[in-house]
């Protein structure tokens, strides 16, 4: 069985579905996207790079602001982080008093500039930009049906096909525009649309994706997490609602609930690891809720140790909660980099385990000898797992109990969290027990998904859970296939990675 498990393993790390270079060593799920909106403020733009700026960890491959100066957009876009894509010189141009931005992991379509949003264009009524955050499941066939009238798509992002149902709308108002482009898709999203006048939020009918309206003195900012309005210095008014539709204007503050009512279905995963733990996103503090989950976590699997730690960053508030819960002392087994960028390079063999290493390093003193409770928020494919056991057990830890604070992945996401295709989830092929021995741990334990939805202290049936118990709360896209499948090109200059 152990040899079954290692080739395997070993298969899933090395055929990346993404083709990522990153992503071999990078054995997490991915943030998505993160939105961030002002209206009525001189220097929008420099509020909007700041929230962005704090909103980094839901998005690094792109980044872009759009502003309007008396009804005229004007853009800058790029790929990298933030403060890469902004020099001072280049935010300086992008002028206005209201704009919208955006900072993007590529979940869908390609990591080109092309598909870095604010998404701009020109249509019959003026200019128009968007940003979205999720994943639309019925996306293709809505492009299929698009391009089979004659639409020109530029971009591969399932987010382009919003912008040609709303220009393609025969509604009035703007507003109605974009209600009018979103009853005709299906998945997860969370939008800020604005033309010349005004900006248009929204979020889906079942809020997959947070979103936020905040105040700063009388300028209204919409932002995707609090830690965002936080770095500005504004007060958080209220979240926007699932399938609540909001309008801002000169003068004018709207809200609509256009949509038929439907149970919400945020998505668990924001709690378990995409949102910055500063932040309150479904009604809760995401730190809370965290914390919660790692003491019900001591609850369901204690085990008798020395010492409790987590693997940094996202997996500190579970073990602080574990180590609370357990009366287990809480320590800081692993020194995590924080100045690795996204580019150094990787050498194919020689230095074992590169990738973790460079990211986290055991703190020696404080692991030799002892037994370890090591508290992680999830598993995905169990490589880096494995690697980062590995350099444990090079430390003279005794005993590796290993202590999951959410249950096994399962199944991949349709909705905006980069998983891989399910069949490269380790918990999507292999029991609890064969997990265990592939990760040569003492004891290996998750927590169930009871527990998982009792630490928000929400209503159990609000939340999506679909990766970890397959019930999708839409239809999936194997419902929606394009019957043309035309090979599209691929623009290699404006690659990411490119050389
Ligand atoms: Fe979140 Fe999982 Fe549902 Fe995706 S499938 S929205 S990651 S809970």
């Amino acid at each position: 069985m152990r040899r079954h498990l290692d080739s395997l393993i070993a298969s899933l790390a090395d055929s990346n579905i993404n083709a990522r270079p990153d992503a071999a060593h990078s054995d997490r799920p991915r943030e998505e996207c993160g939105v961030f909106g002002v209206f009525g403020h001189e220097e929008a733009a420099t509020l909007i790079y700041l929230g962005l700026y704090a909103l980094q960890h839901r998005g690094q491959e792109g980044a872009g602001i759009v502003c309007s100066q008396d009804g005229m957009l004007t853009t800058h876009r790029g790929v990298g982080l933030v403060s890469d894509v902004f020099k001072p010189h280049k935010l300086a141009r992008v002028q206005g008093t209201h704009g919208i931005g955006h900072v993007r992991y590529s979940t869908y379509g390609m990591s080109n500039l092309k598909n870095v949003q604010p998404l701009v264009v020109d249509y019959a009524r003026g200019s128009m930009a968007l940003c979205h955050n999720g994943n639309l499941v019925n996306a293709a066939v809505i492009r299929e049906q698009l391009e089979s009238e004659g639409a020109i798509f530029q971009a591969t992002t399932d987010s382009e096909t919003i912008i040609h149902l709303i220009s393609r709308s025969r509604e009035q108002s703007f507003t109605d525009c974009v209600i009018d482009a979103l009853r005709q898709v299906i998945g997860a999203y969370t939008i800020l649309a604005m033309n010349g006048e005004e900006i248009v939020a929204v979020r889906d009918p079942l809020g997959f994706r947070p979103l936020w309206l905040g105040r700063l003195d009388e300028t209204f900012v919409l932002a995707s997490e609090t830690c965002a309005l936080d770095i500005i210095d504004a007060d958080w008014v209220r979240e926007v609602e699932p399938g609540e539709v909001i309008t801002i204007g000169r003068d004018k503050l709207e809200s609509r609930k256009p949509f038929p009512p439907a149970t919400p279905k945020q998505c668990i995963f924001e709690f378990v690891y995409v949102t910055r733990p500063d932040s309150v996103i479904f009604g809760k503090s995401v730190d809370v809720v965290r914390k919660a989950m790692g003491r019900a976590l001591a609850r369901v699997a204690p085990v008798a140790a020395d010492m409790v730690m987590a693997v940094p960053d996202s997996s500190n508030p579970a073990a602080l909660g574990y180590a609370h819960e357990s009366g287990i002392p809480f320590d800081m087994g692993f020194i995590r980099n924080h100045y690795v960028g996204r580019t150094f390079i990787e050498p194919d063999q020689g230095i074992r385990d590169f990738g973790v290493k460079i990211k986290l390093n055991p703190s020696r003193s404080t692991v030799d000898g002892k037994r370890i409770i090591l508290v992680d928020d999830s598993i995905v494919r169990g490589t880096t797992a494995k690697k980062i056991i590995k350099t444990l057990r090079r430390c003279g830890v005794r005993e590796i109990h290993y202590r999951v604070a959410s249950p096994p992945i399962i199944n991949s996401c349709h909705y905006g969290i980069d998983t891989p295709n399910r069949h490269k989830l380790i918990a999507h092929n292999f029991s609890v027990e064969e997990i265990r021995q592939f990760l040569e741990v003492d004891t290996l334990a998750y927590l169930p998904i009871e527990e998982m939805l009792r630490a928000t202290e929400g209503n159990m049936q609000h939340f999506c859970t679909a990766c970890f118990d397959n019930n999708y709360p839409t239809p999936t896209p194997d419902r929606f296939q394009p019957r043309n499948n035309a090979a599209r090109h691929i623009d290699h200059s404006t690659d990411v990675y490119g050389g």
